[in-house]
């Protein structure tokens, strides 16, 4: 008997119309967990590097974690891979909501997707009952609106609709999919299932998941929701309020912007706007969110509320959280009525909220500085925000300069040319980032910005604290109860750093200490990604209720794999290599791994070069980031050696030195 998962996964050609059950090895699942660790195995055997993304045989999959389904608190995320057009490397961007659960409750782990529909088609799981359905008067409809008319016509209320609007069927470089109360954003996979020709996803399941010890595993779920209240009550002293609970940084329950509207950039990630927020801002803009926000709202089986209804004046009300309460508000140096506004707008066409106000600042910095023209903006409203509108509206439809906006400001760039890539100067391995531009280089995020392959917004963060705490004691008091530190050592990090003097940034933490932070939040955040925990109750918190210590009893109790903190450790560390293995034989290289220029004022080239070095090593990869082939035996990816040498990647037996230097060229 499998547990936790269903054993099965979906095959669906959409070129042929072909729909299959498919069992699947239970020893992958022991090997790599599921959901992000099985969908890059996947990837990895069946779309080579030949294969573009908008080519019939890109595979699309959307896989419910391990546990997605069980009664684990918070265990409810869909993890979305392909291979992004953005970034032409692997995607694997999460949703939260209650579409991975019902998939499991329908009985399937994953649905993979290849080939494509002639026509706009959605599919509709009922159980055992799969079809796939004409599409044609879903055509143009936005993304929620999509999902409640699929939910009319199939007379089934309870069915979790994943949708892509306008911008994924016109296959823009940074279209979402959408799902109930939460979307999967990030490296453009709405374009994807856009060039599919799969408008949705409809699922309805009414079947059981097995946990192989059910008592044991309770307790361990009453365990976390105890944790949880004890936790809400006691918010962590000396850290920022939308950070010191639980959950996803709770933007719509707190009204401080203070920390986001003045350490954040404005415009094209360029204005710093210090002071603010003041009273009269606060004032505002906490009234505006009182009246747009209807309720809060959570994800499945989970207490913790970090969405919200929004109902503007003259808007169908939506579902919105996190940061992108601001983003749309920033880029227009506007304020936050425009911002809830536009982002309706934005979540019915189906558009990742962090790229999407990027792209339309970037476009009117070009225009002010006269890259692009009167000719590419004929039509252009003489008014701020309606320019914002304006944009919106031929991004989505690929209109005009619209066409040319919608690959993102890297590959916009490139085609406007005139020197307007200076302008694209917020990119990572061509997708665009958080809107900061600090002064002082911090060497953790450092790492995590260039290593990461996640391209999520937070990055990696979470285990470890952002900043130092001001004082000795405040920090003896933060790591008394920090037991979810995998090693001791971490207190000792922690307790002797300090926010100036020698110990503080750039060069403390140490090299040796900055991977070793690194490479526990990664890993933290690769486990929730297979497991479909939502980071929100692990990774991304301080001092979460999952951790590398109870972990191991959920897998066991739950799935019946024995597992242990080590065995876990090695697992997850396997397919974080994989989705690495996936990358670099798409041509990614260590020149790929940097931040934009400007991120930092103050950089420190000698210590950047050590830091890369340093992480490399500790992860099992050579100078240019490649996995050598001595760490791909030990984590039993002598398949993966073996291609890299057939390719020319890796030579037989010489792991250490480089193929070729550190170069500021870029891959394809
Ligand atoms: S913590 Fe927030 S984002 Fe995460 S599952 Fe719960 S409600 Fe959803």
């Amino acid at each position: 008997m499998r547990y936790a998962e269903t054993g099965f996964n979906l095959e669906v050609d959409l070129t042929r119309g072909g729909i299959e059950r498919v069992a699947t090895d239970p020893r992958e699942t022991e090997l790599y967990l599921g959901g992000l660790g099985t969908n890059a195995r996947i990837l990895w055997d069946r779309v080579p590097p030949e294969v573009e993304p908008f080519s019939p045989d890109n595979l699309l999959i959307f896989a419910a974690g391990l546990l997605c389904g069980t009664p684990a608190t918070g265990c409810n995320r869909t993890i979305v891979s392909t291979i992004s057009p953005q970034t032409r490397l692997m995607a694997f961007s999460m949703m939260g909501g209650f579409w991975a659960p019902e998939l499991k409750y329908a009985g399937y782990d994953k649905v993979i997707l290849r080939g494509k529909s002639p026509n706009l088609v959605y599919l509709w799981i009922n159980n055992d009952k799969v079809e796939i359905r004409d599409a044609s008067h879903l055509q143009g409809k936005g993304a929620v609106e999509t999902e409640e008319l699929i939910r009319h016509e199939l007379n089934e209320p309870k069915a979790q609709v994943a949708a892509i609007g306008l911008a994924g069927e016109n296959r823009v470089f940074f279209a979402s999919i959408e799902q109930g109360r939460s979307s999967a954003s990030r490296g453009g996979i709405g374009a994807v299932m856009g060039d599919k020709g799969l408008k949705a996803i409809a699922v309805r399941g009414t079947g059981d998941i097995n946990i192989a010890r059910p008592e044991e595993f309770l307790e361990l779920c009453n365990g976390v929701l105890e944790y949880i209240k004890v936790r809400e009550e006691n918010p962590i002293p000396g850290v920022m309020p939308i950070l010191a609970g639980l959950g996803s940084p709770q933007e719509m329950r707190i009204h401080d912007e203070k920390w986001h509207t003045e350490s954040f950039m404005w415009g094209n990630s360029r204005h710093r706007r210090k002071g603010f927020w003041t009273e009269e801002v606060e004032k505002a803009w906490t009234q505006t969110l009182e009246n747009a926000r209807t309720r809060l709202i959570s994800c499945y089986n989970c207490p913790m509320k970090c969405a919200a209804t929004i109902s503007m004046p003259g808007v169908k009300t939506y579902m919105m959280k996190c940061f992108s309460k601001l983003t749309y508000t920033m880029a227009a140096m506007s304020d936050l009525d425009f911002g809830l506004k536009i982002a309706q707008h934005a979540t019915e066409y189906g558009v990742d909220a962090f790229s999407t106000p990027q792209v339309m600042a970037f476009a009117l910095e070009l225009y002010e500085n006269g890259i692009l023209t009167e000719d590419d903006m004929t039509g252009l409203p003489s008014e701020n925000e309606k320019r914002f509108y304006w944009l919106l509206d031929r991004i989505v439809r690929r209109e005009g300069i619209g066409d040319v906006l919608a690959n993102g400001t890297y590959w916009a760039a490139k085609e406007i040319g005139k020197g307007a890539e200076e302008y694209a100067h917020n990119n990572i391995k061509k997708h665009e980032q958080l809107p900061l531009k600090l002064s002082m280089l911090n060497p953790i995020y450092f790492l995590m910005y260039s290593t990461g392959e996640k391209i999520n917004i937070t990055q990696i963060e979470g285990q470890f604290p952002q900043m130092p705490f001001p004082t000795r004691e405040e920090r003896e008091e933060f790591v008394k109860d920090w037991f979810q530190v995998p090693d001791e050592k971490f207190k000792q990090y922690f307790l002797d750093w300090e926010l100036r003097g020698e110990n503080s940034f750039p060069y403390y933490p140490t090299v040796e200490m900055c991977c070793d932070i690194v490479d526990w939040q990664e890993r933290m955040h690769y486990i929730d990604d297979a497991l479909g925990m939502c980071s929100g109750l692990s990774s991304f918190p301080l001092k979460p209720p999952y951790h590398i210590h109870n972990y191991p009893k959920f897998i066991s109790s739950g799935a019946g794999i024995d597992m242990d903190e080590a065995k876990l450790t090695q697992a997850t560390k396997r397919y974080r290599t994989l989705v690495r293995a996936v990358n670099i034989r798409r041509g990614m290289r260590r020149k790929d791994e940097k931040p934009p220029e400007n991120h930092w004022k103050k950089r420190f080239p000698e210590l950047e070069t050590k830091l890369l070095d340093e992480y490399y090593k500790l992860k099992g990869w050579n100078q240019e980031g490649i996995p050598t082939q001595e760490a791909l035996h030990e984590l039993d990816l002598d398949y993966v050696s073996e291609d890299f040498i057939q390719r020319g990647i890796l030579t037989d037996g010489e792991d250490s030195p480089a193929k070729e230097a550190s170069s500021g060229t870029e891959a394809k």
